[in-house]
């Protein structure tokens, strides 16, 4: 046990009484994260609003030597925000404020709780679109993508997010704050510390915000859904289409056994004797089942 009144007090006094959590149900909850077998042991969680409030936590949490482990959505599949040595969780989630969308420069600053999906739809009325997309998107934070650097089958043409990242503000464990990087791709001077922070799964630093780089988004998008008698052919497939010059922008290739859980568990109307397929995106997959010749 990390924790004392006194200690708990002053968390409450930085980020307010309403977002600390020392309820036993609610701890349960913030020990674990989308891994079946990792079960931490959070002794209070904490939900900051901005930079100020996670440094004093920081400082408080190095002078009384608390662990501290940060968390966004918790989908994480490595153990990252499993809180193993107990002590603080630190959650980013009412840190979700976009700071600025800059549509000339294609560049988006927000503050690291804001989740991807939700990002994403603000972008679009810009016709903006930042690309990684772990399929954890509708709940996953910034943070937790920067720090995991997440992709997705988007990676395939667009590569993951280490390859959009171009500044952050972050907290250290003794609560000094740095900016890392910048807001321009040409911002080349020096050690790329943003890159040491990106993956490091909050070892490192406590991040608060990030500036990412976007594009522009597709003006239109096909769906392609291939069934295969032979799953070699199938991967056979996917080298041709890309030697061919085509890059698609995902692309998945699913053997008989996938098939054959997807329709025991969401049935589509896949033909359970297809030995592998591949598509570039479910919804539309859903809709162009049974009507795709075998190749
Ligand atoms: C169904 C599903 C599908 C997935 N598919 C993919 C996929 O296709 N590709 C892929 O790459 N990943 C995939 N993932 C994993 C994905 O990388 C994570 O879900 C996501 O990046 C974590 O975001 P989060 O906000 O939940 O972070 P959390 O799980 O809360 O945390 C993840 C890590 O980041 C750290 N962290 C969080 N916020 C901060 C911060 N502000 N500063 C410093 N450190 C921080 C945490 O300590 C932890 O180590 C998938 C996950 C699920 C559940």
């Amino acid at each position: 046990m990390h924790l004392n009144r006194e200690t708990l007090q002053a968390l409450k006094t930085i980020v307010g009484a309403d977002a600390v959590l020392t309820d036993a149900n609610d701890l349960v909850v913030y020990s674990v994260d989308g891994t079946t077998h990792c079960q931490g042991n959070a002794e209070v969680v904490v939900f900051p609003t901005d930079v100020d409030q996670i440094s004093r936590v920081m400082q408080l949490s190095d002078q009384n030597d608390i662990p501290v482990t940060v968390r966004g959505a918790g989908t994480s599949l490595s153990g990252g925000p499993v809180p193993m040595a107990g002590g603080i969780v630190l959650c980013t989630s009412r840190m979700n404020r976009i700071l600025e969308i800059n549509g000339e420069d294609f560049t988006v600053k927000a503050q690291v709780g804001v989740v991807l999906n939700d990002l994403n739809q603000v972008l679009a009325r810009q016709n903006l679109f930042f690309p990684p997309d772990p399929q954890s998107l509708l709940a996953a934070t910034l943070g937790g993508c920067v720090s995991e650097n997440a992709g997705g089958p988007y990676a395939v043409k667009y590569g993951v997010f280490r390859h959009y990242l171009l500044g952050m503000t972050a907290v250290l464990p003794s609560g000094a704050v740095v900016t890392l990087g910048g807001n321009t791709m040409k911002n080349v001077t020096g050690y790329d510390l943003p890159q040491i922070v990106c993956g490091a799964e909050g070892t490192l630093a406590v991040i608060s915000d990030v500036t990412l780089r976007l594009l522009p988004k597709p003006q239109a998008s096909r769906t392609v859904l291939a069934i295969f008698d032979r799953v070699v052919t199938a991967g056979q497939a996917v080298h041709q289409v890309r030697a061919s010059g085509v890059i698609p922008a995902k692309i998945e290739l699913m053997d008989n056994w996938v098939v054959r859980r997807i329709e025991e568990n969401l049935p589509l109307g896949i033909p359970l004797s297809a030995e592998a397929f591949y598509s570039s995106n479910w919804t539309a997959m859903r809709r162009a089942c049974n009507r795709k010749p075998r190749l």
